[in-house]
């Protein structure tokens, strides 16, 4: 199976950004990605804003063979495999609760038995998840920390083993990039990390046309999930609405008013991270709904 190295690493999505591997569609392939700190952090180190350089890679891009502008890229994420240790920071003045910290703390957690020690007394089963992953934008040079249309650093913990992300392809080949793994890591990321690992993660690629789906989406065993990422949690909320909807009334034939009550109903408005540059929340599409509709997935 071909494996990518991190050593080909980006910390902006752009369309300038020459390939540094390349894949077909439908085939296996593994994934390197440093942790969010491109290895230079131990627990001994803490974390300080002259760090910000070496923050967020991801590996890539990886262009995707005959993946066209305009079209859709489905990623299976196949396998995230994880060492037996990660990291978490606090930090003054960062994350929802840094007016409460008088010192930054970097906390090495040990990860044994599938799950991770986060104190003496807490435990939590692992469940890891990428959380960057996107595709170059149109044009422009975007930070990886920062989410947005194309992906990046959306933070969901449902980008999982077993899940899909839908992707817009904005130039040819797609170029895709991804990294930031969290051991484990709960909706809104409150302190500003998950438990950060290096992974390794199996991924097959597929570009399908766009037919009117919004992107990103990560679909799991049972829904579909519409993302949305902006400055405040109201905007991310109107805005995955707003699509969620444009999709029941375009592709499932309803009104307006009927897609509102059944959004109302079915659509669960979860906050993905409230930490990142733009904050992100999903709302839930479930497969069932969907088919009810005759809407068929990608
Ligand atoms: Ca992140
Ligand atoms: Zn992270």
């Amino acid at each position: 199976m071909k494996r990518i190295s991190s050593d080909g690493r980006i910390y902006a999505f752009s369309p300038e950004n020459p390939p540094a591997d390349s894949v077909s569609q439908g085939e296996e392939f593994v994934v390197e990605c440093s942790d969010c700190f491109t290895g230079t952090m131990t627990a001994d180190d803490l974390y300080s804003a002259d760090r910000w350089e070496s923050v967020n890679p991801a590996t890539g891009p990886i262009e995707v063979e005959g993946a066209g502008a305009g079209e859709m890229l489905v990623v299976d994420v196949v396998d995230i495999k994880i060492p037996d240790g990660g990291l978490m920071i606090t930090v003054p003045g960062m994350g929802a609760l840094g007016h409460r910290f008088d010192h930054a703390e970097t906390k090495g957690v040990k990860i044994a038995g599938g799950v991770a020690r986060i104190t003496d007394k807490v435990t939590v089963p692992v469940r890891p998840m990428l959380g960057v992953i996107g595709t170059a934008p149109e044009e422009g040079r975007i930070a990886c920390g920062t989410p947005g249309p194309h992906g990046a650093n959306m933070d969901c913990k449902l980008i999982t083993a077993g899940s899909r992300v839908y992707l817009p392809v904005n130039v040819d080949g797609a170029m895709l990039a991804l990294g930031d793994a969290h051991a484990v890591m709960a909706d809104g990321e409150v302190c500003v990390s998950g438990v950060e690992v290096a992974s390794e993660a199996t991924l097959k690629v597929a570009s399908v046309p766009r037919d009117g789906w919004p992107c990103p989406c990560v679909e799991t065993d049972d829904s579909v999930w519409v993302l949305h990422s902006a400055g405040t949690l109201d905007e991310c909320e109107t805005g995955a609405l707003d699509a969620a909807a444009d999709l029941l009334v375009e592709k499932g034939g309803l009104s307006v008013n009927d897609a509102a009550c059944v959004l109302s109903c079915v659509g669960d408005l979860c906050v993905c991270q409230v930490v990142d540059p733009l904050k992100t929340m999903r709302v839930r599409l479930p497969k069932e709904t969907l088919s009810q509709l005759d809407i068929a997935l990608p």
